[in-house]
């Protein structure tokens, strides 16, 4: 069986799974696994494979000591990179740039170009970079491919993509709305055109990407025209621990006004808002747990996400015109009936309505969750994005 080895380096952590591109998106990943603690004292590797858990624990360096660690823990399960019929390896990289619309095979030139967008990901993009260095110096044989979470919103129209700030200072400085999530929205999008039995060039749809992290995208024929997170992950969609959108306002108030300097908050902007800086907790099962408690904080925070939630989708059922399919997947979008039932109450002079009972149903499989009579057929989808790039990373290699 070919495998493909997803990567996902985050600055001190490496999540990876070895994927059979041809498994169902539901289907556990052959094995999967990851590095933690990255440079700090106490390092932890944990690997899933055949239904038992494996643990090592060990001072990790760097991500050159982390991947070769992990590369052994698998060799010892019988599931190492020279075990298995390897190949691909695809990386998940997070910020692409208005450079890369597309997944790339990884040369030395495509690594300059991802780390010349890194004042763009400063965060993100530089660890994405030590993951590719090290896994193409430990993998030299086997093609690596790059996966942009912004290449799907490459194309996006000027009117959307662009803010209405001075064009030299945005030109100079690439501020510019470029959209994340894209893997998940592009694979959601084209599994709902399947299950519709339609070309994606035959149908306009809003994709809800509703996790930790959440967007939105509206998308006629195939093609993004609109997406919530804007040139960071930041904006948009009130999410876990993010604000979404703010008035931009707010910033220079709480610098000039509170004292609080830029890096303050960026913290308080990306880590204490969102549901959690109003309710205290991110997790949408404590939240539930806390409304039918009755507790005023977690109502709030639920009511504020929701409205922000209905605005978009009321915005892009405006930009798209005719609605064919709404589809939520991701963590929440996959898990929350509660969240799929008020994202879209009170519809159905629209032409969405949801069925209460089929909305209910659990399932890790692709459902429809609309009445038959609803002219807009609402989906709930599990994303698969390591999979998704696992089929890139495959189809580029070959
Ligand atoms: P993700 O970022 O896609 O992994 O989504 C993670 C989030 O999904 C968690 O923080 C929870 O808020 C939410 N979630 C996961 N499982 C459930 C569930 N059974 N019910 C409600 N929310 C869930």
């Amino acid at each position: 069986m070919a495998l493909v080895l997803v990567l996902n380096s985050g600055s001190s952590s490496i999540k990876f799974q070895l994927v059979d591109p041809d498994q169902h998106a539901t289907d556990d990943p052959f094995a999967s696994g990851l590095v933690e603690q990255i440079g700090e004292p106490h390092g932890r590797i944990t690997l899933k494979h055949n239904g038992d858990k494996h643990v090592l624990e060990a001072p990790i360096k760097d991500h050159s000591a982390g991947l070769d660690l992990a590369f052994n823990l698998m060799s010892d399960v019988g599931c190492g990179p020279t075990d298995v019929d390897l190949v691909a390896v695809g990386h998940r990289v997070v910020h692409g740039g208005i450079l890369f619309s597309k997944p790339e095979i990884i040369t030395d030139e495509i690594v300059d170009m991802i780390r010349d967008l890194i004042p763009l990901a400063p965060l993100h993009n530089p660890a994405n970079i030590d993951g590719i260095d090290v896994a193409r110096s430990l993998l030299p044989n086997i093609p690596h491919v790059a996966v942009f979470d912004t290449g799907f919103f490459n194309g996006m129209p000027p009117a959307a993509a662009l803010y209405a700030i001075d064009a030299q200072t945005a030109i100079n400085h690439g501020v510019r709305r470029y959209g994340f999530h894209g893997t998940s929205h592009e694979y959601v999008s084209q599994k709902v055109a399947t299950l519709l039995g339609k070309p994606a060039e035959d149908i306009n749809q809003i994709t809800l990407h509703l996790g930790n992290g959440s967007s939105c995208a509206a998308i006629q024929g195939g093609q993004p025209i609109d997406t919530s997170m804007g040139m960071t992950p930041l904006a948009g969609l009130v999410m876990g621990t993010r604000s979404g959108d703010i008035d931009p306002g707010i910033v220079f108030h709480l610098h000039r006004t509170a004292g609080m300097s830029i890096d303050e908050i960026d913290t308080l902007l990306n880590k204490k808002s969102g549901v959690k800086g109003i309710a205290g907790v991110n997790d949408f099962r404590e939240l539930r747990s806390m409304t039918d408690e009755g507790n005023q904080d977690a109502w709030l925070a639920y009511n504020i996400y929701i409205h922000q939630l209905r605005r978009y989708i009321g915005s892009y059922m405006i930009a798209l015109g005719r609605v064919d399919a709404i589809t939520f997947t991701a963590g929440v979008g996959e898990n929350a009936d509660f969240v799929r039932a008020d994202a879209l109450d009170n519809l159905q002079m629209y032409g969405i309505i949801i069925d209460p009972e089929r909305n209910k149903i659990r399932s890790d499989q692709p459902r429809l969750i609309s009445t038959d009579d609803s002219t807009v057929q609402v989906w709930v989808v599990p994303t698969n994005e390591e999979l998704a790039i696992a089929r890139y990373a495959k189809q580029l290699a070959s």
